[in-house]
């Protein structure tokens, strides 16, 4: 095993510097990385595209110009989320003020999967800078060439002694996770997260995970069908399924289920043609190992659309499985790929009962148009963030933090919830020396003591 001892000595002396808590420091870091992004957009593509086949457009949409759009929103906001927040103070401590500083950890450990190879490597990185960190990152092995852009943007304008990267596989990630880190910010699966919080605990590093799990779309009987199915759709086979926040199984109410289905399938026919295989912007399976892993799914249930796979390309049509229940083997792990099962309800308690049977679920998508119903699923069951009448566009407002609950994650992320991720929260009591109130002493016997 290698060991990154002197790497993480090397940041660890830069930051006590404290140069990169300085504002304008920040700032510059934030400009640069959008800048070389910017400048690098074409080759970011090509990698996307050789690692995933993912299209131009979906490498724009979910990986480049989502954390264009992240830096801009910290860039305009940083100044006013690094100054101290004063906050109240009880009349109890009469004569001090109350505040809440933001301190910056030290060296960040970031560790990302393959899936949005890009922006998950980036987006925490984001958060780093942001609240004054140094930080490294150890990219995904299974996206060798996104993984060699990163770097190479990184390399091009940071030192190693402030942000670098790493590259390599599991091995890598253990070595350095042995390593004595201020911070650890995870995104992967559920196993492996509980490998990174086990090493974490050995040094009492916090860290945040962002995992995954069986993310439950509901569309309820009141539901706008046609929006739904095009949404779903939509949401479903964006990156050929392979999104932590995918909708990974349908509860479809069974008095609309036959017209949903017959609206769903022509919106996956409208998103990806009559032969998604031959679609040259359809994204593919990122391994043989996960694309196999996916391929024993298809016989579950019975095929209600699609169920074709090309083992040369990896690629696998988007599918819709009926027929299924919950000890079928596609109901009992995330998915995490273009096929989608869909179980039938009568009555909402039978939805709220299954969903709660099993690990909190990352995300949460539900089509209703009856608001006492949205109350009623949001205030009765457990999961990370999600959409009414939508599907995974939660994530990507800077506004909402984004982040998983019990099995699905701890800790969140995006827009002023990153900053608040990757900064301590210090809290100062500023005393007053004019007067001292002597309640407090067990001596007391006299009122007011004016110094
Ligand atoms: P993964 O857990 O296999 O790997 C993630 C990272 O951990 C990689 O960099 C990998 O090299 C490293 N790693 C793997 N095994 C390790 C080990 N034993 N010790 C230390 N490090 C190890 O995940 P993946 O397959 O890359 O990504 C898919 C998973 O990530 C899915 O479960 C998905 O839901 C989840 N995910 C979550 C989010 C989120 O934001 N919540 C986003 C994307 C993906």
């Amino acid at each position: 095993m290698e060991n990154y001892s002197l790497l993480l000595d090397k940041q660890r002396a830069f930051f006590h510097t404290g140069t990169s808590k300085k504002q304008d420091f920040r700032s510059n870091a934030l400009r640069k990385l959008k800048d070389s992004i910017k400048t690098n957009e074409k080759k970011i593509m090509d990698a996307l595209k050789a690692d995933l086949n993912k299209s131009e457009f979906e490498a724009y949409t979910t990986e480049i110009g989502f954390v264009l759009e992240e830096i801009g929103f910290t860039m305009k906001n940083l100044h006013k989320w690094m100054k101290p927040a004063k906050v109240k103070t009880p009349l109890t401590h009469f004569g001090s003020k109350s505040y809440v500083y933001y301190d910056s950890y030290g060296v960040a450990f970031i560790i990302a999967p393959w899936n949005y190879p890009f922006q998950l490597a980036i987006a925490p990185l984001i958060g780093a800078i942001t609240a004054g960190n140094c930080a490294i990152i150890k990219p995904s092995e299974l996206t060798p060439n996104t993984s060699e852009v990163l770097q190479n943007i990184i390399e091009s304008i940071f030192p190693e002694e402030y942000i670098a990267v790493v590259q390599g596989d599991v091995e890598t990630s253990q070595a350095l996770l042995s390593e004595n880190f201020d911070y650890i910010f995870f995104t992967g699966s559920v196993p492996v997260g509980k490998i990174v919080m086990e090493a974490a605990s050995k040094t009492l590093t916090p860290v945040t995970l962002e995992l995954g799990g069986k993310s439950p779309c509901i569309v309820h009987k009141d539901a706008n069908i046609k929006m739904a199915a095009k949404r779903i759709a939509w949401g479903k086979f964006i990156n050929a399924g392979q999104t932590c926040v995918a909708p990974d199984y349908l509860y479809v109410h069974s008095e609309i289920k036959e017209e949903f289905m017959e609206k769903f399938t022509f919106a996956i026919k409208e998103l990806y043609g009559e032969n998604p295989l031959e679609n040259p912007d359809y994204t593919t399976i990122v391994s043989t190992k996960h694309f196999d892993r996916l391929q024993s799914f298809l016989s579950n249930g019975s095929k209600f659309h699609g169920g074709n796979a090309d083992s040369e390309t990896l690629a696998i049509e988007p599918t819709v499985l009926t027929n299924i229940t919950w000890e079928d083997p596609v109901m009992q792990d995330e998915i995490f790929g273009p096929i989608l099962p869909v179980l039938e309800y009568n009555s909402l308690s039978e939805v709220m009962n299954g969903i709660s049977n099993h690990p909190n679920p990352l995300a949460l998508y539900l089509f209703t148009e009856d608001k006492a119903i949205e109350e009623k699923i949001i205030n009765n069951t457990s999961f990370g963030g999600g959409c009414i009448n939508d599907t995974v566009f939660h994530l990507v407002s800077p506004h909402l933090p984004f982040g998983g609950v019990g099995s699905s994650g701890i800790g969140s992320y995006h827009g002023k919830g990153s900053f608040d991720t990757f900064s301590h929260k210090k809290s100062v009591l500023r005393q007053t020396t004019r007067f001292d109130i002597p309640f407090r002493y067990p001596n007391f016997t006299n009122g007011l003591k004016i110094i």
